[in-house]
């Protein structure tokens, strides 16, 4: 920024300068491209459902208007697409609220064992379809200072995602335990264990990225939007928390989210 100033002159007078300033954009360009990346991904990810329903639209208004099974066959997989639109929209949302809000209030107690214990029932048919047994083991209560409903959200991504990307026929683990955090801080962790593919270790730093997946098309079959693990990411900000990923190539993957001071109370 160039700034004309008078700067006095040993004479009495004024005589004038320029004051130069620098700035350093480079922070704010980065947030920019960001943001401008961030939007350019859902947009796209977005178009492809669309394009998806409208050809189906085109289709059953031409060549298959007569064709009774054809139009079952399409109305289904368009069906499939809306409700692939619809998360995404519901994941753009809860990101974007998580992401502007502050941490969730210390005196917001939880029990976080039977929020565990709905989402592994809620998650019973695909684990029935997937042939996966979910073992859990819990114990009694375990009390965090915590939002339910980011809770549910953040537990479902995890286990849903150890159920989509496991082996099939094998079992998904969710445990919990104490434990110190690096700086001493005693922690409570909740792990799921996974006994699939496991993920490849350069893609471990950045499964939180927003849209980032391993495989775009195994991630697409599965309902996947690319938005789970950074929604898990921002809800643990919020409860002061961390992620740890853990993954042996071949022997699967182990997520754990880590609450600061735990509470546990004896086991059921
Ligand atoms: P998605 O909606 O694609 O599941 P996520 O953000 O939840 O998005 O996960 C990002 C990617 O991380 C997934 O697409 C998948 O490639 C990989 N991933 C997540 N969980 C596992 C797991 N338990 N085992 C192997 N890969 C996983």
């Amino acid at each position: 920024i160039i700034t004309p100033v008078p700067v006095p002159t040993l004479f009495g007078g004024t005589e004038k300068c320029m004051l130069l300033t620098f700035h350093d954009q480079t922070p704010l360009r980065r947030v920019e491209e960001m943001r401008a990346d961030f939007v350019a991904n859902a947009s796209h990810e977005l178009r492809t459902p669309l394009a998806a329903l409208s050809g189906f639209i085109d289709t059953l208004q031409g060549p298959a208007k007569e064709d009774a099974k054809a139009r079952e066959r399409f109305l289904s997989i368009m069906h499939t697409q809306a409700t692939r639109m619809a998360r995404l929209i519901d994941d753009l949302l809860s990101l974007s609220r998580v992401e502007l809000s502050a941490h969730v209030r210390p005196d917001a107690c939880v029990d976080i064992v039977p929020i565990i214990r709905q989402v592994a029932d809620g998650l019973e048919p695909l684990a029935r379809e997937r042939q996966v047994a979910i073992e859990i083991d819990l114990p009694a209560s375990a009390t965090i200072a915590g939002d339910r409903e980011e809770l549910l959200r953040l537990f479902e991504n995890l286990i849903e995602n150890a159920l989509k990307y496991g082996a099939s026929g094998e079992r998904v683990v969710v445990s919990l335990k104490e434990a110190a955090s690096g700086d001493g801080t005693p922690e409570l962790r909740v792990m799921v264990r996974d006994f699939g593919p496991g993920i490849a270790p350069e893609h471990l730093p950045r499964l939180t990225e927003r849209f980032y997946r391993v495989d775009v098309g195994d991630s697409r079959a599965q309902g996947g939007t690319g938005l789970g693990l950074s929604l898990v990411k921002h809800i643990l900000n919020r409860h002061r928390g961390r992620l740890l990923i853990e993954s042996v190539p071949k022997n699967g993957a182990t997520f754990t989210a880590c609450f600061p001071q735990a509470k546990l109370s004896s086991s059921a």
